[in-house]
């Protein structure tokens, strides 16, 4: 139920034009985020590498309202590119299609897209949005991959159908980052209880690996920071003899970052999400809907204010 009450707050009108002015949420969200420049998250991604770690940014923000508001989020991930390069980052994007222009037509997110593939130096990752958003991102994906080699989408395991679209895309030789899923999807779209959605990361996550045994796969990445699904993932990459670089743990900044550090420790490689940008509040819910205990931190941050 609270997961349910945070994923409405995140989506509502009200709670998003209020929420975020207050300060003791602005305190909460820095355990998720360094801050909301571009020039808060280079010197962590600088010391996170130094720390043996990869890494992953992404701006946050959704449903931009023109052309014009996406083409300056596009023009914003060419500076990532630049800046990434310049510094000698192992550093890659994840977008958001909606972000990108995707409501505003499919052309004008393929166009910013294949813009930011062509400059960036590592492979840009499609976030996948909610289910409303799954065929056009589909559709979005083929395009820019025939354009450009660099592109990997995120799948969620917790939609029925994403062992078809694994089909779908397989002929491509993907690049995949395996999530669960973060979004309230109705029970006909989506597993609801957490054994179901475990299985079908664990079947998927087990299947990638085969296809990329077989050459049929690109990047391997699990978005995750379950120790059960990651451990089993081990197990099946262990039986199929692939090599610790065949594939990848991705795991969100501020979250688990002992386990972070512990995978990091024992060779697997591990990436991470660094988000900034001022859009965080829909976001922030969600990360807050993951782990329902994660509310404890906010309300602590108002007590102390
Ligand atoms: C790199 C990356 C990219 C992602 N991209 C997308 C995307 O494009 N689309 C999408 O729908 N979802 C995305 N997600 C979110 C994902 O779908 C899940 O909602 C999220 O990862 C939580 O699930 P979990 O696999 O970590 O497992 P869970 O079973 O939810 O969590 C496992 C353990 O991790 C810890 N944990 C998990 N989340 C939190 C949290 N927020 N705060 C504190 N502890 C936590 C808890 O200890 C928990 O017991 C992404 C996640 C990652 C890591």
């Amino acid at each position: 139920m609270i997961r349910s009450a945070l994923l409405w707050a995140s989506t509502n009108p009200f709670t998003a034009g209020r929420l975020p002015r207050y300060g003791f949420v602005q305190r909460a969200v820095r355990r998720f985020m360094p801050g909301e420049r571009l020039a808060d998250a280079v010197p962590v991604a600088e010391e996170l590498q130094a720390d043996g770690f990869r890494l992953l940014m992404t701006e946050l923000g959704e449903n931009v309202d023109s052309v014009a508001a996406a083409r300056a989020v596009a023009d914003g991930y060419l500076t990532v590119a630049e800046t990434v390069a310049r510094r000698e980052l192992d550093c890659e994007v994840s977008v958001k299609p909606t972000h990108l222009g995707l409501e505003q037509g499919l052309e004008v997110c393929v166009r910013h897209l294949t813009d930011i593939a062509r400059s960036a130096p590592g492979i840009v990752w499609i976030d996948m949005e909610d289910s409303s958003c799954l065929e056009s991102t589909l559709e979005v994906y083929e395009a820019v991959r025939s354009e450009v080699e660099n592109v990997g989408l995120c799948l969620q395991a917790y939609l029925r159908r994403t062992p078809e679209d694994l089909d779908r895309l397989l002929p491509h030789t993907p690049h995949i980052r395996l999530v669960k899923g973060a979004y309230h999807e109705p029970s006909e779209l989506a597993f609801e209880k957490k054994r179901e959605v475990d299985a079908a990361y664990r079947k998927l996550a087990s299947r990638m690996l085969r296809e990329r045994r077989a050459g049929r796969m690109g990047r391997v990445c699990l978005g995750t920071h379950d120790d059960a699904m990651i451990q089993d993932a081990a197990r099946v990459a262990g039986e199929l003899g692939l090599p610790a670089t065949d594939w990848e743990v991705a795991m969100l900044y501020g979250i688990r970052p002992e386990a972070q550090r512990s995978y990091r420790d024992r060779g697997v490689t591990v990436r991470i999400l660094i988000s900034y940008g001022a859009q965080w509040f829909p976001w922030y819910m969600r990360r807050l809907a993951e782990r329902p205990a994660n509310v404890g931190f906010v309300l602590r941050s108002m007590v102390r204010g």
